[in-house]
């Protein structure tokens, strides 16, 4: 599907470009996500780089260190930056890790990858990543359904073999596709990784009355563990989500008060190519370009939010803050009805359920008797840099 797209505001590059001595970067820090190729290893069945035939269109980075220094020197020189090494499958090109880890020492550095190659890397590059987000589907069946026979052993394997040579963090990264994903197979998961991270799929077809029944039961579970475990049960939407409601300026102030996904204010997804857009899922739509780091120039995120999307009215606003922007983009300014139907408005529901389901726990009277160290993760947990935090 690939949408023929007037963004808004309707503004010439021109206008929007940062003026000398201010930056587009909105705050102090700022996450370089590099594609190090659109290639990959698996083929897996929802892709979200298969939308505008992205996967395999651009092998190897084209742009030069140097352009990136000049680029990192114009526009991000006051800001605390991170990298993510980004796909395709990014361990493709193992040679341009090993590159930017070298020329960017006081970097900090997270690896998102399928984990198939997971136990190829050198001691040296695993030990400067501070987290590592493996994709995983659920259990073992469902993974292998969408990723090919094998793969969830061989993720859980390769991340058993490396986490000696890890002093960073194992975050499981979800999407929560298939209606028999259970509350078993993702706690399972919370028993071999750090972290959980689980984000509904954006797949027409998925929510149909009788999966989102299952997909409710299945957080209630997750709700009702999280409150009763003696330690921090480490499911990230549900920490990330009852440190919001506990403290609600965590909510905001990294962000700004726009999405915790960070594509309104400080994450530039930067193509092999050098081209640069604020959402992964949404490189193959030309208004989205946001800078190009061969011409080194850099405007502010145009994915932002828009009076026609429906939060401000919403019970979960104060804590959810319009989650996906693409898909509130797609379906409320691009009037998608279809989309809406099918996967934005079901995707909000199970948020404003989940939210309730804390409620339901008291998460404040929680949180004041939760020990000091449960209470530090929960607050200052450094994988809501890394993810969505929102499901
Ligand atoms: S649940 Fe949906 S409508 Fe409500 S704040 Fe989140 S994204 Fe916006
Ligand atoms: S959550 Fe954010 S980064 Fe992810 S697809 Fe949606 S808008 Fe893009």
């Amino acid at each position: 599907m690939s949408y023929p797209i007037t963004f808004f505001p309707s503004r010439s590059q021109e206008a929007v470009e940062a003026t000398p001595g201010t930056s587009p970067i909105v705050g102090n820090r700022v996450e370089l996500q590099l594609l190090t190729t659109l290639t990959c290893n698996l083929k897996c069945s929802y892709c979200s780089l298969g939308v505008g035939d992205m996967v395999g269109s651009q092998g190897e980075v084209s742009y030069t260190t140097d352009a990136l220094d000049a680029f990192i020197k114009k526009h991000l020189s006051e800001h605390e930056t991170y990298v993510t090494f980004y796909g395709g499958e990014p361990t493709l090109n193992l040679d341009f890790i090993k590159e930017i880890m070298a020329r960017y020492p006081t970097f900090r550095f997270q690896l998102q990858t399928n984990g198939t190659l997971l136990d190829n890397l050198p001691d040296n590059v695993l030990a400067n990543l501070s987290n590592i987000l493996l994709s995983i589907d659920g259990g073992e069946a469902i993974t292998d359904g969408f990723r090919g026979r094998g793969v969830y052993r061989q993720v859980v394997k390769n991340t058993r073999a490396v986490r000696d040579r890890m002093a960073g963090t194992f975050t499981a990264r979800v999407t929560w596709s298939s209606e028999e994903t259970s509350f078993e197979e993702l706690d399972e998961l919370a028993d071999t990784f750090d972290y959980v991270y689980f984000q509904f799929v954006a797949g027409e077809g998925t929510y149909t009355p009788a999966a989102m029944e299952k997909k409710k039961a299945v957080i209630t579970q997750l709700v009702d563990k999280f409150f009763s475990s003696d330690k921090l049960y480490p499911m990230i939407p549900i920490m990330g989500i009852v440190r919001n409601k506990v403290l609600p300026s965590r909510a905001t102030e990294l962000y700004h008060g726009k999405t915790q996904c960070r594509v309104s204010t400080h994450i530039l997804n930067v193509m092999p190519d050098g081209k640069i857009f604020p959402c992964p899922d949404m490189m193959y739509v030309p208004e989205m370009l946001q800078g190009d780091v061969n011409a080194n120039w850099l405007k502010p995120s145009p994915l932002q939010p828009h009076p026609d999307m429906p939060c401000d009215q919403c019970e979960a606003q104060p804590w959810c803050r319009g989650n996906c922007l693409k898909n509130l983009y797609l379906a409320y300014v691009k009037g998608d009805q279809k989309y809406r139907d099918n996967v934005v408005d079901p995707i909000c529901d199970l948020v404003r359920f989940l939210g309730r389901e804390i409620d339901r726990h008291d998460p404040l009277a929680w949180y004041a008797k939760a020990p000091l160290d449960v209470r530090k993760t929960l607050r200052d947990c450094e994988v809501y840099e890394y993810v969505e935090i929102m499901p």
